[in-house]
């Protein structure tokens, strides 16, 4: 399979795609994948736009809305993971990946996927140590605080990564693993890029727990960017004693001889990283480089599919998810005592119940706009414009994957715990087609004054068993709670009747079940009961 990939897209998605065809043309040949390593910033509006960390004078709205809008298509299948400047609204609405528009994938907070059998994982953001134990407590609108920290990698998701067994090909990263400068030519890049030698010194430059993945997950390939400058290492690696060698440790301090207690995939020798870093997308820089590597044969496009190993891991490890601002710690061991399970590397038992959820691991090609796409027309101007901040929106994406998997979206527990009301998650095209509807059935459902039971919700939210009402057809997937993890809102005013927190019922369309139906009001009364269990 032919990839390219491209270190900063910094929002150049027309300028890297023509690229890529040059290089089609120039040199006969077809590349099946892109991937993109971060500042990827796919801004779909102007209200975006104030989401991305950014000074103000710098804000500019670039190319990737034409493959939004579908004025222009993707034309190769293209994986993206976050950097520090992003459309983070928009990728906080897929916190587990998916489609941005048409042929353009997000792999989440970190993910993994399989594309023709090849094995790519990835994190997204920047770490800073200040941030790193904190839940994913940010939502737009963003504070000043926030609209940072909401790219910040969590401990979470390393610790998740961690997990893997069996062999990866392909990591991405934004940022570099500290220390990787010691593996390349360290004296050519500091002639390039001088002012790093201080940051080398106090061992600042890139990303401690990057340093630890690439330990524990010896991926083939590591691919990142942020630092703005083309650069290889050659890592090698120790062996690792057989009798604990197939995954790294659990907890996030690096240490890596955790004692295993089950069985899994042995992972495949690779004694040797390549790591190779690229440069942004500017005109004589090298920000793209096209590798061939071994694939299961291509016919047509290629089929992107989850991987049950990290499907696995979302599912076993669902309960740690925090949305908390303060620090949490994850499972590990503690003073030699183990007090709670801490390795989650799949067993052959776990892998069966992703296969029993995932008839087809295919990742549906299930897109939908869920934001209006920017108009250059009408608001081309924009640079002289106030524009608010976008409100939280939910993905639809999101919320099937999430029911399927039976795992909670955190932006709706990050909503909830901050007592907020979870919007509709309407496709953006049926929403104007809809409102009438969906209005007709809330002064219905406001008539008849009956209760939208926790069970009828498509949200798969990790909150507690409701402790009243209709116990029959309590989801006991869903029941399972850590009260440490999750911070319910206090409970809100009486006054008002009726809470406009709109939960989507089951689809109207079965067949289509990626177009959800109108949404509707769960009652305040509902959300008490949820809060009562929590006091138990
Ligand atoms: P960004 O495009 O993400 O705003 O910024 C990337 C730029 O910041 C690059 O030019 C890179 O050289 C610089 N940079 C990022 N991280 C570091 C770091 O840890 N140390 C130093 N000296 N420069 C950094
Ligand atoms: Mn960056």
């Amino acid at each position: 399979m032919k990839i390219a990939i491209e270190g900063c897209a910094h929002g150049e998605l027309e300028r890297i795609y023509n690229t890529i065809e040059g290089i089609e043309n120039e040199q006969k040949i077809k590349i099946d994948l892109l991937l993109c390593c971060g500042d990827f910033q796919s801004t779909r509006n102007l209200k975006d736009l104030q989401t991305m960390a950014v000074p103000k004078k710098y804000l500019d709205i670039c190319t990737f809305y034409k493959y939004y809008s579908g004025e222009l298509v993707a034309p190769v299948l293209t994986i993206f993971i976050g950097g520090n400047h992003e459309a983070s609204n928009y990728l906080q609405e897929l916190p587990y990946g998916g489609w941005v528009a048409p042929n353009i994938y997000y792999l989440g907070y970190a993910g993994v996927v399989q594309v023709n059998g090849l094995r790519i994982a990835g994190i997204s953001g920047i770490y800073k140590g200040h941030d790193f134990l904190r839940g994913h407590h940010e939502f737009p609108p963003y504070t000043e605080s926030t609209c940072r920290s909401v790219y910040h990698v969590r401990q979470l998701e390393v610790f998740r990564l961690k997990q893997l067994s069996g062999k990866v090909d392909i990591f991405m990263s934004h940022d570099w693993p500290t220390g990787i400068y010691e593996y390349g030519n360290k004296e050519h890049l500091l002639k390039r890029k001088p002012f790093f030698a201080d940051d080398m010194e106090t061992g600042k430059l890139g990303s401690v727990p990057l340093e630890e993945l690439l330990k524990a997950v010896r991926p083939e390939y590591w691919f990142a960017a942020h630092l703005h400058c083309k650069f290889a290492a050659l890592v090698p690696h120790q062996p690792k004693p057989t009798s604990c060698s197939s995954s790294s440790s659990s907890d996030s301090d690096g240490d890596d001889d955790d004692v295993r207690d089950m069985p899994s995939t042995p992972k495949s020798p690779v004694t040797t990283t390549k790591f190779l870093a690229l440069d942004k997308c500017l005109p004589r820089r090298g920000f793209l480089q096209v590798l061939d590597l071994p694939s299961n044969p291509i016919e047509g496009k290629p089929h992107l599919e989850y991987d049950p190993e990290w499907l696995s891991i979302l599912l076993t490890t669902n309960h740690l998810i925090s949305v908390k601002e303060n620090y949490y710690y994850l499972p590990g061991k503690k003073a030699g005592e183990l007090t709670e399970r801490f390795n989650f590397t799949p067993t052959p038992e776990e892998l069966a119940i992703i296969h029993e959820k995932f008839s087809s691991l295919r990742i549906p090609e299930n897109f939908q706009m869920t934001s209006k796409a920017y108009d250059p027309l009408e608001q081309s101007n924009y640079k002289h414009m106030y524009i608010e901040q976008p409100t939280p929106q939910l993905n639809p994406q999101c919320n099937e994957f999430c029911a399927l998997l039976g795992i909670d979206d955190p932006l709706c527990l990050a909503l909830l715990a901050n007592g907020k009301q979870l919007p509709s998650m309407m496709a953006f095209e049926k929403e104007e087609e809809n409102q009438e509807q969906s209005m007709n059935e809330e002064l219905e459902e406001t008539k008849s004054d009956s209760i939208v039971t926790p069970s009828k919700r498509k949200l798969n939210l990790n909150l507690p068993a409701p402790t009243a009402g209709d116990n029959n057809e309590k989801d006991t997937e869903t029941a399972n709670v850590d009260k440490n993890v999750i911070d319910l809102p206090d409970e809100p005013d009486k006054d008002e009747d009726v809470q406009d927190v709109s939960v989507v019922d089951k689809p109207k369309d079965e067949a289509a079940p990626a177009v959800l139906g109108s949404p509707k009001q769960f009652k305040r009364r509902n959300q008490s009961i949820y809060q009562n269990e929590d006091n138990d």
